[in-house]
């Protein structure tokens, strides 16, 4: 692995990036009938496997989904998008002075992965990457309209970068029912929401977020966690695409970390495993592209699309969530 001067996507840009709408993501859409959500998938799965016992698909694989959703939920309406003290006793604290950056980053990631991290990186906030309006989001974190302008205030200088990693043998179950997916999040959003609460007992100010806010996968890449991966997921090197992520913007002044240059780019451009282990066909096994497949991709980078209309219409298909894109990804090891 090599530390870069720049993000291995930005050889791939084309044309002019432009924000991404949240209301166009396969959720927002979902939200508004026009592709199958977790919902419908789930309904499904109890109707059509469940009800018969199937294995990977029974009662207590979907209960299992709903525990974790539960911690997942509450936090994440409590947290998510908030620059707000969770604490039950809130504390006015001054700031505390920071004379080494460098140092102040390793304490805020020692705190991260006491919490529960198993990788965490810090850029520079590249607001690109930050969603031009709210859509599915604001459902989650209760904090804005759908349709509301997507603003973070100019002090926010960085982003923490957090990823948790999903059990392995819970992920090569896939395409039965994986309910890793819902523990992951909790997980994940628990950390976020607990090294913005670090923060702001520093006397610095923090917004945690899940998917919600901005978009995970740029802003992982320019933390140093990882690079894209054909899957259309962040392929890191300790744990390949096996990872869920979440996100805490401050102003806590911080040492920012490089991105790398672990070769997936070449990789992918050889391996084709997730496309062809794709039961949705969603996956490209081609050349890369930067048109869209439906308005649910941007465009102006060459990369591989993913078609989430098939990956959606698969789930459905299914009765229960996929991750065989993560599965059977060379760079997911036990
Ligand atoms: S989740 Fe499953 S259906 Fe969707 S892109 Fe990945 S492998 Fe394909
Ligand atoms: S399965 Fe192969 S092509 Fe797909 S993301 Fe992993 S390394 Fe890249």
């Amino acid at each position: 692995m090599k530390s870069v001067s720049e993000p291995t996507y930005k050889r791939f840009i084309t044309g002019p990036l432009e924000r991404y709408d949240e209301r166009n993501n396969a959720w927002s859409r979902a939200d508004r009938g026009e592709l199958p959500g977790p919902r419908s998938v789930m309904e499904k799965g109890l109707k059509t496997k469940a009800a018969k016992n199937v294995p990977g698909y029974t009662r207590e694989d979907f209960a299992l989904t709903f525990g974790a959703r539960a911690v997942d939920t509450l936090v994440r309406k409590m947290t998510s998008g908030k620059d707000r003290q969770a604490a039950r006793w809130p504390i006015s604290v001054d700031k505390m002075p920071v004379s080494d950056t460098a140092k102040m980053s390793e304490t805020v990631k020692k705190a991260a992965r006491w919490f529960g991290a198993d990788l965490v990186g810090i850029c520079e906030l590249n607001r690109l990457w930050v969603y031009s309006h709210w859509g599915h989001g604001a459902e989650i974190a209760e904090v804005a309209k759908w349709g509301d302008p997507m603003e973070i205030p100019k002090d926010y200088r960085y982003a923490v970068l957090i990823a948790w990693a999903m059990d392995y043998d819970d992920v090569m179950r896939s395409p039965a029912h994986t309910p890793c997916t819902d523990l992951g999040y909790a997980k994940v959003n628990s950390v976020a929401a607990s090294v913005a609460e670090f923060i702001r007992f520093l006397g610095y100010q923090a917004i945690p977020s899940g998917n919600e806010v901005a978009l995970n996968i740029p802003m992982a890449i320019d933390a140093g966690l990882g690079e894209l991966g054909r899957n259309g997921l962040l392929i890191t090197r300790e744990y390949g695409p096996r990872v869920r992520l979440s996100k805490v913007f401050t102003d806590l002044p911080l040492e920012t970390d490089k991105p790398v240059d672990i070769g997936i780019q070449d990789f992918c451009e050889k391996c084709t495993e997730c496309a062809r282990g794709c039961p949705g066909r969603a996956i490209l096994d081609g050349e890369r592209t930067d048109q869209p497949r439906n308005i649910s991709n941007s465009s102006g980078v060459l990369k591989w699309p993913t078609d989430t209309e098939k990956c959606l219409a698969f789930w459905e298909r299914n009765g229960g969530y996929c991750m065989n894109c993560i599965k059977v990804c060379p760079w997911n090891r036990p």
